[in-house]
């Protein structure tokens, strides 16, 4: 276990655009970052890494850049730095909490690489959390990176009965664009079905991720693929703004309308989603870029 004594909070930022807030700590001597989520919804939202890093190497994260030790954040650590989060939100924040905490495994890190911690973390905080919020729920975005990985999670979620949303990574229906896009992802279809058997087996929801990139994802007949995996699934697709990132040469896709349309044609429920907090390197991928190189140069 982790010394908890080590956890120090370094900075807590503040998005101008918007009303995210990202914490930085430096937790058993390495930079650890959480960000607060509010979009006016009655919720809380505490985005939560899992890892110290990422090696998945999807090509589009800003994480696959810079080389750094990577280990899974324990139960106690995870816990811990949720409630300091959880704490000093109470002092800064000028209106109260929410009623609802939504606790999002979509921080750095793979979740399914890190199971047993992700699950006993969300049991303990849901109890501890009783006592500032009406209703905890969980939310965990993976890419799925071994099928036998998330036969695990679905067993281990439906003997803790968490209220957990499931969100894959997807990003192409493609089998051969969505490999060079995430060199870790597995069949498209294999993973969808186990989606599928995650809802099912613990009544709990799931959402699948769609970043457009233009020239890269977003053709017609990715459209036409995408509703033909994803028809009489009980699943939702959230296209999301894509984070160009300095050193590939990726651009937003223009063709969101396109997309939604031709899937709610197949009576797919669609939504577009712009990350929040990108000016304070809060939105997907981007965390730890800043702020870990800073603390990094400055040692
Ligand atoms: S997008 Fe997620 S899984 Fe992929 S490298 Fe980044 S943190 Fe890892």
């Amino acid at each position: 276990m982790k010394d908890l004594r080590i956890i120090r909070l370094l900075d807590v930022i503040r998005s101008k655009i918007d009303n995210t807030i990202k914490f930085v700590f430096l937790s058993a001597g390495q930079v650890v970052e959480f960000s607060y989520i509010n979009k006016n919804d009655g919720k809380d939202i505490i985005c939560v890494p899992t890892q110290t890093a990422c090696n998945m190497g999807c090509k589009f994260c800003f994480l696959s850049d810079i080389k750094i030790p990577i280990r899974n954040l324990e139960t106690d650590e995870i816990c811990a730095l949720v409630d300091v989060v959880v704490s000093t939100l109470g002092l800064i924040k000028k209106e109260k909490l929410n009623h609802v905490l939504l606790v999002s495994y979509m921080g750095c890190g793979e979740p399914l690489l890190n199971i047993d911690n992700v699950i006993e973390a969300g049991r303990r905080i849901q109890e501890y959390m009783k006592k500032d919020y009406r209703v905890v729920r969980f939310a965990v975005a993976s890419m799925i990176p071994a099928m036998s990985l998330m036969e695990t999670f679905i067993d281990k979620v439906k003997k803790a009965g968490l209220k957990m949303k499931f969100h894959l990574s997807l990003h192409s229906a493609d089998h051969m664009v969505r490999k060079g896009l995430m060199p870790s992802a597995e069949p498209i279809e294999e993973s969808v079905d186990l989606v599928e058997k995650f809802v099912n087996a613990t009544g709990n929801s799931a959402e699948i991720h769609y970043a457009l990139i233009k020239d890269i994802n977003d053709r017609d007949i990715d459209a036409e693929m995408l509703a033909a995996i994803l028809k009489g699934r009980p699943v939702s697709v959230k296209f999301l703004a894509h984070n160009a990132k300095p050193s590939i040469d990726f651009e937003e896709s223009e063709r969101v309308e396109y997309f939604r349309a031709k899937l709610e044609e197949a009576g797919i429920k669609t939504e577009f989603y712009r990350p929040p907090g990108w000016d304070v390197g809060s939105s997907c991928g981007q965390f730890l870029m800043d702020y870990y190189l800073k603390y990094n140069k400055k040692e």
